[in-house]
This record gives structure tokens, C-alpha cells and sequence, in this order.
């Protein structure tokens, strides 16, 4: 399996790792595949994402997405880091192998779990998520 060097460096070097205790919300996805799970934390100032941190637990592509994906929300409003795909995250890492996509996928949805949990908690309601299929 070939890794691009960016998807080496942010898994050599993560950035944005750790909890948040004070976060305003927190996301949290799973993929049966590799056994990844996810964890996004955020804090909103003003619709803006002024802090975030994630926790993963899973392969090496799993935790290079989740480091590149903290770093394209960072300072985006919720729209922006809303509209951010998977094709986003494999763009910045410069590539991923065919079979570790759904790595990406999963960076993908654990922010909308954020992004959903802090609308949730604020009294809106939820966005649509392209990847729900259940409930
Ligand atoms: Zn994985």
C-alpha cells in the first residue's frame, strides 16, 4: 500500500490531538471496516469553529484524516466546514489508497456529528446527513 508524505506526516505528527473538556460539542462516528472510531470536538464562537480536537482510535489513514480534516474546519463556519467532503479530505492529504477511503468518509461524518450535536444542543434542528441511512 503507497501513503502520499502527507498522509505520513500527519500521522507521524497529528496535529490538533486530545480531548476538550469544555468543548460545546462533540462527534462521534465508527466504521466497521478497519474498527476506526472518531472523535471530533468543537467550540463555536460566533458560527465560526474557533477550537477543535479530535481522538482516534484506528488505522494510520484514519488518523491522517482526522488531522487534515481539523485543520480545513478550523476558522470555517459551520456552513463551510458543513460542505467539507471526503474528496476534500483525500485532496489535502494528497491521495489515499483505494481501500482506505473510507477513512475519509469517516472524518466526513464524525464532524457532521459535531456540527449536528452543537445545532442540536443550541435548539436547531438537525442537517441532513448524505450519510444517513438509519433513523
Ligand atoms: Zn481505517
Amino acid at each position: 500500500m503507497e501513503y502520499s508524505d502527507k498522509v505520513l506526516e500527519h500521522f507521524y505528527a497529528p496535529r490538533n490531538v486530545g480531548t476538550m473538556p469544555d468543548a460545546d460539542a462533540i462527534g462521534e462516528a465508527g466504521d466497521a471496516n478497519c474498527g476506526d472510531i472518531m472523535k471530533i470536538y468543537i467550540k463555536v464562537k460566533e458560527n465560526v469553529i474557533d477550537k477543535v480536537k479530535f481522538m482516534t482510535f484506528g488505522c494510520g489513514s484514519a488518523i491522517a484524516s482526522s488531522s487534515i480534516a481539523t485543520e480545513l474546519i478550523k476558522g470555517k463556519t459551520l456552513e463551510e466546514a458543513w460542505s467539507l467532503t471526503n474528496k476534500s479530505v483525500i485532496e489535502a492529504l494528497d491521495g489515499l489508497p483505494a481501500e482506505k477511503i473510507h477513512c475519509s468518509v469517516l472524518a466526513e461524518q464524525t464532524i457532521h456529528k459535531a456540527i449536528n450535536n452543537y445545532r442540536e444542543k443550541n435548539g436547531f434542528e438537525k442537517w441532513k446527513d448524505k450519510w444517513e441511512n438509519d433513523n
